[in-house]
């Protein structure tokens, strides 16, 4: 079988957008999704701060129309996830659960996932009390009680986002000072349902079944309480999802992957786009310039294989 002229790995805004650039260039691109179709944008409830969207818009239905986009330009996108790559030698090799590629240049736009707090009753509680998806589970604590865990823009918008359905939604951040645009803030605190611990640490999520309550440090006392709750969100940063190219392309000391201003990897042919290669800006509008980017140098790529001259660089 002949090799893809581009596969892309990931399904959110970046590797869409890199789909339509790709598309529209004739590169027939393959989008292989990941679990998380939309990645961590198809979780968020309103995305408020994208251009052209006055009135915000629903996190879910922006990645699909960015998906709708894509297909009409002939994208072919299939729901798997990618188990393994060789990128040692061209055509590169993807592997997913259910088929097998050849590539000749690829796009990895796989983002980031949330970081664990590394607790006991973390693990344990995961989908029984305890979450990372405040739009997926957020219906379940109806006039209940919730703790937030994180002080960044993630936890606040979620923990306001928590109060349409929890009577009560206590943030437990580690400082006394929140990570957040301020207009973010302003809402959070002038909403009556958020109550704010600050300056504290979650050090066990507790229960017998589903949780039932979470131990407390404050960091500057050493006081330790607990905190009646039966949901606990937890929202502490993301850690860029790279394991899958260590040994393979160059990850800087956090795991990111290290593009050059072409978005190329370490890789001649493989790109790298959006979240999990972002170290400053993680935003929708900065996945989506690198996705373009990306898409538009990976044609150059093809063209220079193919020995064409490409008739922006050669104009
Ligand atoms: P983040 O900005 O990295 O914030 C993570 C929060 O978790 C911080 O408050 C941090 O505390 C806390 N934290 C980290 N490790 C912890 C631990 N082990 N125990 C307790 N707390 C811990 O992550 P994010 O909120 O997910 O945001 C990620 C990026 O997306 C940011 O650039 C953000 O601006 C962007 N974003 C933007 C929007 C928007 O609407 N504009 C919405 C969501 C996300 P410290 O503050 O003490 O470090």
């Amino acid at each position: 079988m002949e090799p893809h002229n581009l596969v892309i790995i990931g399904s959110g805004p970046a590797a869409l957008t890199a789909a339509i650039y790709g598309a529209r260039a004739n590169l027939s691109p393959l989008v292989i999704t990941g679990k998380d179709l939309g990645g961590a944008v198809g979780q968020t409830d309103r995305v408020e701060n994208y251009p052209g969207f006055p009135e915000g818009i629903g996190g879910f239905e922006l990645a699909q129309s960015m998906q709708k986009q894509a297909e009409r330009f002939g994208a072919e996108i299939t729901m798997d996830e990618v188990a393994e790559v060789d990128l040692a030698t061209s055509p590169f090799k993807v592997g997913a659960h259910g088929s097998e590629h050849e590539a000749r240049s690829v796009i990895i736009a796989t983002g980031r996932s949330p970081r664990r707090l590394g607790i006991p009753g973390e693990s344990e509680f995961a989908g029984r009390g305890v979450s990372t998806c405040a739009t997926c589970d957020g219906y379940f604590y109806r006039d209940q009680r919730v703790v937030v865990v994180g002080g960044g823009d993630t936890a606040v918008k979620e923990a306001v986002f928590l109060t349409k359905f929890a009577s009560e939604v206590h943030v437990v951040h580690r400082r006394d000072r929140l990570r957040t645009e301020r207009i973010v803030e302003d809402i959070a605190k002038s909403n009556e349902k958020i109550h704010f611990v600050c300056d504290t640490t979650v050090t066990e999520i507790m229960g017998d079944g589903g949780v039932n309550g979470v131990r407390l440090k404050n960091v500057k006392t050493g006081e330790g309480s607990t905190l009646e709750t039966q949901g606990v969100f937890i929202f502490v940063g993301n850690v860029p999802n790279s394991e899958l190219f260590k040994g393979q392309l160059e990850l800087d000391e956090a795991g990111y992957i290290v593009t050059d201003e072409r978005q190329m990897t370490s890789v001649e042919g493989v790109f790298a786009a959006g979240d999990v290669q972002e170290r400053v800006a993680w935003q929708i509008s900065t996945a989506v310039g690198s996705g373009a980017r990306a898409a538009m140098q990976a044609e150059e790529y093809i063209a220079e294989l193919e020995g064409r001259a490409h008739p922006e660089r050669d104009a």
